[in-house]
C-alpha cells in the first residue's frame, strides 16, 4: 500500500525519548524547555509555549486573547473543523469566509467582505488564518486589513511549520502562531503543539492556561486563574527535537516530489494548486473535475494499493454549523471551499515516498480518470 503519509521517527529521536522514560522524570521538564527555545530560535520568534495538541494551541490563544461570548471570529469555510469548533468553543461565533480557489487560503479581500456582510450582534475580534496544507495566506495584506478594521490575527500553521512569506516564518506575522505535532504534519510528537508570540504577556497567560492556571509569583507557584492541563511530555518534546534539525531538507524533498506530480500529471485534467513561494507542502491536494465523482476515485485508486483522500472540510457543510448558522450556510451554499471538499483529492506525499511511487500514482490515476 502506497500510503498518504508516513511518519518519520529515526533511530536519534527513539533513544532520546527512551532517554527521557528512563529518566524518571515524564512530564513538562528539562525536553519541552530545550525544544521550545530550538523552535523560537527556528521560527525567529521570542516565545513558543509547547502544548498537547494543535486544537489545545488554538484553544489556549483565543482565551489568551480574552475571545469569548458575544464576540465573532472570521474563519476559512475550508480547514480541518478544528479550527472552527475552539472558536464555537469559546462561545463566540465563527464567521465563515470564502477561499481562494489557487491557494485554498483566505484573502484580504475575502475577509473584508465577510466583514461588510456581517449583520449579527456580535462583535469581529479578530481573524484566525489557516495556512491550508502548508502554503503560506498572503499575510502582509491580511495584517494590513486586519489593522484597518481594529482586529487581532491568529495563524492557524497547523499544516505549516517552516512555511515563510514575505522573508518572515508563518506563524510570526499574528498575534499568535499555532503549530500541530499530530502524525499526519511533517514534523509529529504522536500528539503535540505549540503557540508562537513575540508578546511576552500573551505567553505568561498561556504557560498558566496550559498548566491549571498556574503563575510563578515570589518565587513560588500559584492558582492565579481557572486553567487546563494542556502540558505536552517531556519524552514527547524528546521526539520532537532531532526532527527539527532535519525539517528543511524534509520540507525541500517535499517540494521535489511534488514537482514530479505536476510534470506527470500535465496535460490532463487534473488541477493544481499555486506553486507559492514558501510553501511547505504538507499535503499536496488537486481537483478533479466536475464529471468525475472524487469518492469513486478514492475507491479506485484503493483497490490498486493507492491511499488517497479527501483535503479538507467545508465548515458549513457540517451538520453543527449548518443547523446553528443556516444564515452563513445559505451564503455559503455555492462557495468555492464546497467545491474544494467535494473534487479536492490528497495523493500520498512525505519525504519517504519514492518518485517511482509517485509515477505509480500518477499512472493510475491517469487510468481511472479515462
Ligand atoms: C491538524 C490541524 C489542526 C488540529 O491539530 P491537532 O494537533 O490534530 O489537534 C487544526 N487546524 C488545522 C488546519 C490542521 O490541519
Amino acid at each position: 500500500m502506497i500510503r498518504l503519509t508516513i511518519p518519520e521517527i529515526g533511530e536519534e529521536a527513539i533513544q532520546a525519548a527512551e532517554r527521557v522514560l528512563k529518566s524518571g522524570y515524564l512530564v513538562q521538564g528539562k525536553e519541552v524547555a530545550a525544544f521550545e527555545e530550538e523552535l523560537a530560535s527556528y521560527l525567529g520568534c521570542s516565545h513558543v509555549i509547547l502544548v498537547s495538541s494543535g486544537t489545545a494551541a488554538l484553544h489556549l490563544s483565543l482565551l489568551g486573547l480574552g475571545i469569548g461570548k458575544g464576540d465573532a471570529v472570521i474563519v476559512p469555510d475550508f480547514t480541518f473543523p478544528a479550527t472552527a469548533n475552539c472558536v464555537e468553543i469559546t462561545g463566540a461565533v465563527p464567521l465563515l469566509c470564502d477561499v481562494d480557489p489557487a491557494t485554498y487560503c483566505i484573502t484580504a479581500e475575502g475577509i473584508v467582505s465577510t466583514i461588510k456582510r456581517w449583520r449579527g450582534m456580535e462583535r469581529i475580534k479578530a481573524i484566525m488564518v489557516v495556512h491550508e496544507f502548508g502554503c503560506p495566506a498572503a499575510m502582509d495584506t491580511i495584517v494590513d486589513a486586519a489593522e484597518q478594521h481594529g482586529l487581532m490575527v491568529i495563524e492557524d500553521a497547523a499544516c505549516a511549520l517552516g512555511a515563510h512569506w514575505g522573508g518572515r516564518k508563518i506563524g510570526t506575522w499574528g498575534c499568535c502562531g499555532c503549530f500541530s505535532f499530530h502524525p499526519r504534519k511533517t514534523l509529529t510528537t504522536g500528539e503535540g503543539g505549540a503557540i508562537a508570540t513575540d508578546d511576552a504577556d500573551l505567553a505568561g497567560r498561556l504557560r498558566s492556561l496550559r498548566n491549571h492556571g498556574i503563575a510563578q509569583a515570589e518565587g513560588e507557584n500559584r492558582f492565579v486563574m481557572p486553567g487546563y492541563n494542556y502540558r505536552l511530555t517531556d519524552f514527547q518534546a524528546a521526539l520532537g527535537r532531532p526532527q527539527l534539525c532535519r525539517l528543511n531538507e524534509w520540507i525541500e524533498r517535499r517540494m521535489e516530489l511534488h514537482t514530479i506530480y505536476r510534470q506527470n500529471l500535465h496535460g490532463t485534467a487534473i488541477e493544481f494548486p499555486a506553486d507559492i513561494p514558501g510553501h511547505v507542502w504538507q499535503t499536496l491536494m488537486v481537483l478533479v473535475p466536475q464529471s468525475i465523482s472524487r469518492d469513486a476515485l478514492v475507491e479506485k485508486m484503493r483497490s490498486s494499493r493507492i491511499e488517497t483522500g479527501i483535503g479538507a472540510h467545508c465548515i458549513h457543510g457540517l451538520q453543527y454549523y449548518k443547523d446553528t448558522y443556516p444564515d452563513q450556510a445559505e451564503e455559503l451554499k455555492e462557495s468555492i471551499s464546497h467545491y474544494l471538499f467535494t473534487q479536492g483529492l490528497a495523493l500520498p506525499l512525505y519525504q519517504g515516498l519514492s518518485k517511482e511511487d509517485v509515477k505509480r500514482v500518477c499512472t493510475a490515476l491517469i487510468r481511472y480518470m479515462q
